[in-house]
Order: C-alpha cells, then structure tokens, then sequence
C-alpha cells in the first residue's frame, strides 16, 4: 500500500461516507484508519432527505438499514422552560414542503458497518492503524500511519475528528469554546405510540429531544448541567425511566427498557480554514456544534459530497484552486448555521429575560407565518446556496466554480 488518488483519514461516518463517494468515481481511495468507527455508539442520527439521496446514490439505503430505521414525520419544539415569557408549542411538518417526512432517524452502530463494508466492497483499501503525521509537497501529501507505514496521494480528506492529526499537519488553528452541559444520549420503549414525531422540550439547562425509532420506541439526547448528566448516567435503568418519564411529562406513556447510554460533553469548534496544504477538512475534524435541530452529520455529508463534486474529474484533487472553492462553499454553509445553533443553546442557558422574550417571540412568528415557518424548514434540511450533486433532487451536475 503506497500510492493512491485519495488519503481519508478516520473511518466515523463523515469519512467512510466520503471514502465511498470518491471511489463510486472512479478514485483510488487509501482509508487511514484503525478499524471502522465505533459500532456500539448508543446514539441515534436523524438524517434529512438530502442525506438521504447520497445514501441512496452511495448504495447502502434503503437496502437492510430500511427496517432498522423510522421515519421523521413530524418535528415539534416544546417550551419546558417554565419562563414568563412561554412560547407556543410549534410543529414542524414536512407536507407543508411537499415532503412526506423530513428524513429518517439512524442507529448510528448500524449506519457506520454498513458504510463500511460498502467502502471495503467498492475496492477502498484500508491501512488498519491510524494517522500519526503527515507532510505535504507541492503535488503530494504522504500520511505516515501509527504503525510507520507511509501512503502518499494527491490530496487527503481529514476526517479524523474533532482532535484531527491531519489538521494539525495542515497548519490550521481552530476556534474552540464549551458549554456547561452534558448530553446524555440513549434509547427506550414506550407504552404509547410516537406517531413519527420528534420532540425537542426546551428544558433550563438545554434541549430534551426524543427522537422516534421503529415500533413504541426512541432515542434520547438530554443536554443538562454536567453534574446533572452524571447523576443521571449512574441511575438504575428503573429510575432513569422515570426519569424520561417525567422528562416527556408521560407523553409517550410508560418508559422502559432503556438502552446503552453515554455522555457527550459540549463543545462548539470551528475550523480556521475548512482546506489548505493538500488536505480537505470534514465532519468533526471541521466543526463541532451541539446536537440541536439535528445539523451535525448532515452537515458533514454536505463537507463530503461537496468535496467529491470540486474533485470530480480533475487531473489533481488536491489543486490549490479546489481547495479554495471548498473553503468558500462549506464556510457559507456552517459558519451561519453554527451561529444560529449557539443561540438557540446560549438562549436556553442564559436565563437573560430579554433573550427569553425574544426566542418565544421568534418562536410565536414560525407558528403563525407559513412563509417564515418554511423558510425556516427548507433552511433546516439544506444550504440556501444549493446542494452538492449527490443530494440533489434531479442529482443534475456539477455546480459552476466562483470566480
Ligand atoms: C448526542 C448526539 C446526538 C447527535 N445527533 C445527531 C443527529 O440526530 N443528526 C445529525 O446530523 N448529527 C447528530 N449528531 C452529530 C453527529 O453524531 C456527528 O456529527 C458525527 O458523528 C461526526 O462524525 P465524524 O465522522 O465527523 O466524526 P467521528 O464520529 O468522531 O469520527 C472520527 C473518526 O476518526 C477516528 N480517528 C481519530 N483520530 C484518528 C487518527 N489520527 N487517524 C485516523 N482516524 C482517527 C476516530 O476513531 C473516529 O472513528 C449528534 C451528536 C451527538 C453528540
């Protein structure tokens, strides 16, 4: 193993993904990783629609993941903040789009063998150690993996997550903060049926979002303060159901069989640069933001199916003018919706009354105005400045370089 077209470094879903993209075109593809990303990974990640056409294009939807996988009907934001200022309970609905369902909810431990296996069948070789450094010419980049083994290409994806080596390697300083909260995420049955409705109760200390998956089940992503989550991680399965139970405010009816659980620690990460020195940032080794308005992988397969269009075709993938469009057009797409993310968390958080008054204000509007209210979702499910190819409707071509 030396020479190829493409090095991806980190086999989590953004990379695989990306892997298998590049290889459907043609690419010889290098994954530098250890083994596929974490199959036991207890969460659930709602994919939309545009997600979901790059599935279908990569070939591992629907196929044997359809059956393991709910679809989102129905969105639904609840004020649980107890303020003053109490906001409407507004519903999302995708009909209102021309769409049966906004997109659907995945078993992460499923999606990310399954991409996998898709990239060892479209020929993507793997190095089965991780990158360790890598060093950059001016028409090559060589990753040298943790073992000693040196694999050289034109350009490399770093998908190697939020501590990213091949970022490091690339020169690119980051913009880090943290939140006070912890997420707690996890899955459980239900006495009463979710009706394919995702609900995100606004709760002080962050978003309690159940999320629907097949049968009367869901999984849970519960932002609280961080010793909260702890105390919650080491609850017996009977009282953390009571728990959710009281959480849902027994909307779903009885709790039980509570899944595997793990705390995620809030951090938000930003990128400098999105691509330079031969190397193309992605996924979380390019953003980080807290798991509201399910944005973070889709916004990663965004990095990944607009990295293989730029590279569509071209003699060098790595070419200092691509990599410059890629900057521009994922900086567009996350920077803002980054923003917005932080302040509907920060919102929360603040327990400011003008900033409470403002986002019932804010949220009164989207349940009044239809137009607003599907601006807002059509923002939701993609980039006013266009998709990528893959996750096109009419999947047309190529879109036009900026000057
Ligand atoms: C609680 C929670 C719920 C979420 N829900 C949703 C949702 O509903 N919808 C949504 O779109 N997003 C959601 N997200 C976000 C989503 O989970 C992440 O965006 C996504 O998992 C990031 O994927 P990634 O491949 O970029 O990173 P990772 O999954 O972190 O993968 C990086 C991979 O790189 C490997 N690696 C690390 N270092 C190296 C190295 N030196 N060399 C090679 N490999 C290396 C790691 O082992 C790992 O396998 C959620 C996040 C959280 C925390």
């Amino acid at each position: 193993m030396t020479d190829f077209d493409v090095i991806v470094a980190g086999a989590g879903p953004a990379g695989l993904a990306a892997a298998c993209l590049l290889a459907l075109d043609g690419r010889r593809v290098a994954l530098v990783a250890r083994a596929q990303g974490d199959a036991n990974d207890p969460r659930t990640v709602a994919l939309m629609q545009p997600s979901i056409r790059m599935l279908l294009h990569l070939g591992v939807w629907p196929g044997a993941l359809k059956s393991a996988t709910q679809p989102l009907n129905k969105l639904r934001l609840v004020d649980d903040t107890g303020s003053m200022f109490k906001a409407p309970t507004l519903t999302f609905d995708p009909v209102e789009l021309g769409e049966d369902a906004f997109g659907w909810n995945f078993p992460l431990g499923l999606l990310i063998p399954a991409l996998f296996s898709r990239a060892r069948e479209l020929g993507v070789e793997l190095t089965g150690s991780d990158a360790a450094s890598a060093s950059v010419s001016s028409d090559h980049i060589s990753v040298t993996t943790s073992r000693g083994e040196r694999v050289t290409a034109r350009v490399a994806i770093a998908a190697d997550g939020r501590n990213s080596v091949l970022r490091g390697a690339a020169g690119i300083k980051t913009n880090t903060w943290s939140y006070d909260q912890t997420a707690l995420a996890t899955s459980f049955d239900h006495t009463g049926p979710h009706d394919g409705i995702s609900t995100e109760y606004h709760k002080v200390a962050g978003p309690f979002t159940t999320v629907p998956m097949p049968g009367n089940r869901s999984s849970l992503v519960w932002m609280e303060r961080p010793a909260r989550a702890a105390q919650l991680m080491a609850l017996p399965d009977a009282e953390l159901a009571t728990e959710i139970q009281i959480g849902t405010h027994g909307e779903l009816g009885l709790v039980s069989n509570i899944g595997p659980r793990k705390l995620f620690p809030m951090q938000g990460l930003v990128a400098r640069d999105f691509a330079r020195n031969r190397i193309v940032l992605i996924g979380e080794a390019a953003h980080v933001v807290p798991p509201i308005g399910a944005q973070g992988l889709n916004l990663s397969l965004r990095d990944a199916a607009q990295a293989a269009d730029l590279m569509e075709g071209e003699d060098d993938p790595g070419a200092a003018h691509i990599l410059a469009e890629y900057d521009a057009l994922r900086r567009r797409d996350v920077q803002p919706r980054q923003q917005v993310i932080d302040l509907m968390n920060r919102s929360l958080l603040s327990g400011f009354l003008a900033l409470e008054g403002g986002r019932a204000m804010g949220l009164q509007l989207l349940s009044q105005f239809g137009p607003i209210r599907r601006a807002v979702m059509k923002y939701g499910l993609a980039p006013s400045s266009g998709l990528p190819r893959v996750m096109r409707k009419d999947q047309g071509s190529k879109p036009a370089l900026i000057a």
